[in-house]
């Protein structure tokens, strides 16, 4: 079997019946805040349409254990998270530079600004997971806690505000241009400077909030947050103490709780994921991966036409 290809293949989580919970869950406690101008089902279109394109663009790889394995801990951390989304998955291959890809992304926040690289969150659930997280990942815990950052950015919608805010200070910008017409020029350029400073600024609140709700969700998952704490703490960058911190504040309000998720497939996964190795097959447009698992040849190309 080769050559198999996939369009636009996601794998939709199934929503999971309500579990009665006695605390307040740690999605209610991390509500969104401030102004945003689309809808829940914008955010959900947006999100879908966004996901196709990339779907299309990206080197998608498929395997039937590591989307088994993925399907189930998002899942897992999905039902601690806003329930009016439908948290979706793609694992794509970055341990490999890729010009079309690089072109093709205009993502979200600090999704491929830092290693290890963060999935990509987009609008209303679809998340696209980089290989190399799960291959690199020293544990299962800190696996789910990248994987709940991720699913923190959907639920708090933080796509669609970072973009409510760019078009709101669009609009603030054009009586600033036209009052000043004899020195457009200059205040073209500190609007400009004003406002990549605001988004950025922003962006990072959002981190800090993806961060504060991704620890809350590993935990209800049953993960323990220190083992994010280890991770980001063998990372050793300013960003790194920064999340360490964020992640410290949010544990110490939880309450006392034994820590005992564990799929026992991780290590089997791990090993998986970096064997795997995805090749081009003549044509940029087609790739196909193989892999060093027992089964021999394994098999997905993908075209972005
Ligand atoms: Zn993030």
């Amino acid at each position: 079997m080769k050559g198999t290809r996939y369009s636009g293949h996601f794998i939709y989580m199934k929503k999971l019946a309500a579990t009665l919970l006695f605390a307040l869950p740690a999605f209610a406690q991390t509500a969104a805040k401030g102004v945003n101008l689309y809808s829940i089902e914008s955010d959900i279109a947006i999100g879908r349409e966004e996901a196709l394109r990339l779907t299309s663009a990206l080197p998608v790889v498929h395997d039937p254990k590591l989307d088994e394995y993925c399907s189930r801990l998002m899942g897992e951390l999905a039902r601690h998270a806003d329930s009016r989304f439908a948290y979706s998955f793609v694992v794509y291959e970055d341990r490999r530079p890729s010009a079309p890809v690089w072109v093709a992304m205009q993502m979200p926040l600090d999704a491929f600004s830092a290693r290890p690289r963060e999935p990509v969150a987009l609008a209303g659930g679809p998340i696209f997971i980089p290989i190399s997280l799960i291959a690199s990942a020293p544990d299962e815990a800190t696996l789910a806690f990248h994987l709940a950052h991720a699913v923190a950015h959907v639920s708090l919608r933080h796509s669609t505000r970072l973009a409510t805010r760019e078009e709101l200070m669009d609009l603030a910008a054009v009586p600033l241009t036209q009052v000043q017409s004899a020195s457009g020029a200059v205040v073209q350029v500190s609007t400009q400077v004003a406002r990549q400073t605001a988004v950025l600024s922003m962006a990072r609140q959002f981190e800090r909030a993806a961060d504060t709700l991704a620890t809350g969700i590993m935990a209800e998952a049953g993960y323990d947050p220190a083992k994010a704490l280890a991770s980001l703490e063998g990372q050793g960058t300013p960003e790194a103490r920064r999340r360490m911190e964020t992640v410290l504040a949010k544990r110490d309000s939880l309450p006392e709780a034994v820590y005992g998720a564990d799929t026992g497939a991780f290590e089997e996964i791990k090993a998986l994921a970096a064997g795997i190795r995805l090749f081009s097959i003549g044509v940029f447009s087609r790739w196909s991966i193989t892999t060093t698992s027992p089964e021999p040849f394994l098999l997905v190309s993908f075209s972005p036409s």
